[in-house]
């Protein structure tokens, strides 16, 4: 999702490919065995599309996107295949750009963080510490179900520039 008058180097996260693509995709099956969900073919392509792309990525880019032959997605198949993603920490949806990417963190669903690039709409994700939220949420009597902090700058690629 490189914004049209970005001249900048791309960002630090090229989409998977190949060899990386196909491991990191064997590797969503083995954690959804693990806890008895199942990657249906779906949720493998949604992931799939996340994961090779260069970028945050709208819901609509990846319905046109789903065939290999071209032909587009039902959007509900797309929609209930990113639930189940952010669901079990495979990826997350940024509210801010209203668009996904695919978890760069090991392991369970966790507090995400975001430094997002205002100029080459990079989003680099980092694991914020949210314990005192959590706590003042305890306090308080909150079921926290998902966090999602979002910062907005210049990335360094775009700062050199
Ligand atoms: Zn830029
Ligand atoms: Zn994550
Ligand atoms: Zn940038």
């Amino acid at each position: 999702m490189h914004s049209a008058d970005c001249q900048h180097e791309d960002g630090a996260h090229p989409g998977l490919k190949g060899h990386a693509l196909r491991h990191a995709l064997a590797d969503a099956e083995r954690r959804c065995a693990h806890t008895q969900e199942r990657l249906t073919a779906p949720r493998r392509r949604v992931l799939e599309l996340l994961l090779r792309a260069d970028g945050p990525q709208k819901a609509y880019d990846m319905i046109a996107a789903y065939g290999e032959g071209g032909e587009p997605a039902k959007p509900p198949t797309v929609y209930r295949a990113l639930e189940f993603l952010e669901r079990l920490g495979f990826a997350h949806r940024i509210e801010s750009l209203n668009a996904y990417v695919p978890c760069r963190l090991e392991g369970e669903s966790h507090a995400a963080g975001f430094l997002i690039c205002s100029c080459c709409g990079a989003a680099e994700e980092f694991e914020p510490d949210f314990a005192p939220g959590r706590a003042a949420a305890a306090a308080r009597g909150y079921a926290v179900s998902s966090v999602t902090l979002e910062a907005r700058g210049l990335c360094p690629a775009c700062q050199a520039g």
